[in-house]
């Protein structure tokens, strides 16, 4: 029995460092390593429990080629080879038939390591010309108001909220995703700090807080607007800091003070005296935080909420002392160039969005999409408008890959599986987006059955469609340490990860903002109203846009599970899902908790089952993302009611603001 190191590379901030115990072979248990502060020695269920996930059911162990109609699942096994040799004849005719762009790959975050995202992937299909897939399902809208108000100004670590004194957890969910600032808000607690949430929700979280604000879904920059307006009444706007480290402010101070709080109050739901209550406790806490999550991006005012959001810690200069000013995404801190060091080249191409994979499977033309080809993601299942998804996959003209680790609803629609190797069985270099980490790891145990990892696979193809080149670095290895070496200050990371074990970006593990880290805009200052965002919005920036008229009048969040990285492990999970909605919502329609019901909207319905709480507000319903169709009774989940509608700065999907209706089944 041995213990060996390894990370976490899946879609999560924290990046874990792990201690993995294997005997005989197998995985026995996975833990969290001491030797990252942010893990300290703890991890979330999910990977806690990863051998179920390796050595499950529904694990892919060989290469499948399809028998039956497609979207049956029904395969046979097949050789590498064979396997192989179909997709590379499928691409090889595509691109000269039709041109490259005819080829189509599709992925998103089944992995956030660059051996197996970025680097292998990049070479192939950027030498065969194909398509690129602009990853826009996430961060995207919440990338462009951070780098529109900051650039990539690193934020407040993690671990740095022990010594906060009010804390600000606005928009998402610590206890599903990034369990690891928990304890860091629940040390500042015990020390006096106030806690402040801002969610639809009544999460775990929101129960602790001293206070808890339940916005209608898409109006948080309202929310922060008004909270604005009230420092800057109050007299807590640091006039001398907006002077001297911001950009229009004058500017950012008139929008603010554009909307009565009365107003506010209406367009948001939350009486004026809880955005007042916000408003007191926010210019009192001091060091103060706030942690933007990425629940109020996914709407039709996403990007304003967002700046909105982050507008404040610039008001009230909030900065300059340690756990004071905001984070959201720190991957900011780093300067990797995965692209260029595995040789992919610059190429004039078409891009396709996967937010509206469903329009680019059916609609395209000039060429259509003739060959997709899935890694580290579950389209069907993660994408807006499923039913046109589902569509386009069954196709009779498109040849569908899909190389994952297990059977996924995707999978299930593809001519050829191919099984893949989890983050336990293949190297990855990672470095977090939350935690300020870079993680190198080797594979613990050899890959189950015949898996093969993403560098093998995509250097095959490679090798069979004769596009490797001299000097391609092919060794996963060699490919890590060629792109640490290409990081600016690469010689360092390189000696601690050989030494430590990890390494940090320059910015350190704790950077104190607007002291060790300042804006990275073109101005060096903090631009509260940033061109073009501005003038990219349709309402400019901060402008409210309200809901549209509907038929439908509940409103559908779909945020993440805590048994599950959106689709990513909820092969595990069986059951029916629920659906949650309000005792008032609920008894309006006759539903009672566990009813059977019916969630549709003019795109399509779900089936599945009620759960009726108070941990939600009136005119919200609630639904996991990422669920599989084995989690419902008709198949389709919440994307089949999400429609490929894109948030106010064209980036993301309004995956929390569908409408849909709730009926007795
Ligand atoms: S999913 Fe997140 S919390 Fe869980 S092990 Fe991975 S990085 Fe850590």
């Amino acid at each position: 029995m041995t213990v060996l190191r390894s990370a976490c590379p899946l879609d999560c901030p924290d990046a874990c460092t792990l201690d993995v115990t294997v005997d005989g072979g197998r995985v026995t248990k996975v833990r969290g390593s001491t030797l990252n502060p942010l893990t300290a020695g703890r991890i979330c269920g999910k990977v806690m429990h990863m051998d179920r996930h390796l050595y499950g059911s529904d694990r892919v162990l060989t290469p499948l080629i399809r028998t039956g109609p497609k979207g049956s699942g029904s395969f046979r096994e097949a050789s590498w080879d064979e396997a192989l040799g179909a997709i590379a004849e499928a691409m090889r005719t595509a691109r000269d038939t039709h041109g490259g762009t005819s080829i189509l790959p599709c992925s998103y975050g089944g992995s956030n390591g660059y051996l197996t995202e970025g680097t292998y992937n990049r070479r192939l299909f950027s030498r065969l010309g194909a398509s690129r897939l602009r990853r826009d399902v996430c961060a995207m809208t919440a990338g462009a108001a951070l780098g529109g108000l900051y650039g990539k100004m690193p934020g407040v670590a993690l671990t740095d909220y022990s010594a906060a004194r009010l804390i600000v957890v606005w928009g998402t969910n610590p206890h599903a995703t990034g369990i690891h600032v928990i304890p860091h808000i629940q040390v500042a607690q015990k020390a006096g700090a106030k806690l402040i949430v801002v969610d639809p929700r009544t999460t775990q979280l929101a129960k602790r807080a001293d206070l808890h604000l339940a916005p209608h879904p898409a109006t948080d920059g309202v929310l922060a607007l008004a909270v604005a307006r009230l420092l800057f009444e109050g007299g807590h706007a640091d006039r001398t800091f907006l002077e001297e480290h911001c950009h229009g402010a004058a500017e950012f101070e008139r929008r603010a003070r554009a909307r009565a709080l009365e107003d506010a109050a209406a367009i948001t739901g939350i009486d004026a005296d809880a955005i007042r209550s916000f408003a007191d406790l926010y210019a009192a806490g001091d060091p103060a935080v706030i942690r933007c999550g990425w629940g109020l991006e996914r709407n039709r005012n996403g990007a304003s909420s967002v700046a909105a959001v982050l507008a404040l810690p610039a008001v009230a200069n909030k900065f300059g002392v340690r756990a004071g000013g905001y984070t959201a995404s720190n991957s900011g801190a780093w300067s990797f160039d995965p692209e260029s060091v595995a040789g992919a080249v610059a190429q004039e191409t078409r891009t396709a969005f996967l937010t509206q994979l469903g329009a680019a499977l059916t609609e395209l033309t000039d060429p259509p999409v003739h060959v997709l080809y899935v890694y580290n993601g579950n389209p069907l299942m993660t994408c807006p408008d499923q039913e046109r998804v589902r569509r386009g996959l069954l196709r009779e003209d498109l040849f569908v890959a899909v190389h994952d680790a297990v059977m996924t609803d995707t999978a299930r629609h593809a001519d050829v599986v191919l099984p893949a190797t989890t983050f336990l069985e293949h190297d990855e270099l990672a470095r977090g987006y939350g935690a300020y980490v870079l993680n190198r790891a080797t594979a613990v145990v050899e890959p189950a059955g015949q898996s093969r990892s993403n560098a093998e696979v995509f250097d095959g193809l490679l090798d069979r469609l004769g596009l490797a080149r001299d000097g391609d670095i092919r060794d996963p290895g060699a490919m890590a340490a060629a792109i640490v070496a290409a990081h600016p200050g690469g010689d360092r990371l390189a000696t601690e990860l050989d030494t430590v074990g990890i390494a940090r970006p320059d910015s350190g593990e704790g950077p104190i903002q607007m002291a060790d880290v300042h804006p990275r805009t073109e101005s060096g200052r903090i631009e509260l109203v940033p061109e073009p965002l501005d003038s990219d919005l349709p309402r400019g920036l901060y402008g409210y846009v309200p809901a549209p008229d509907s038929r439908h009048p509940l409103v559908m969040i779909t945020p993440a599970d805590r048994r599950a990285i959106t689709s990513t492990f909820f092969q595990l999970v069986g059951g029916i899902a629920q659906i949650r909605l309000h005792p008032d919502d609920a008894a309006a329609r006759g539903i009672t908790n566990g009813a059977a019901v019916r969630i549709h909207n003019d795109l399509g319905e779900v089936l599945c089952d009620a759960r009726v709480t108070d941990g939600i507000r009136p005119g919200v319903v609630w639904m996991p993302k990422g669920l599989w169709a084995k989690h419902t009774r008709s198949g389709a989940t919440s994307n089949a009611l999400i429609p490929a509608a894109l948030s106010d700065c064209g980036e993301s999907t309004a995956y929390n603001e569908a409408r849909v209706e709730v009926t007795l089944a």
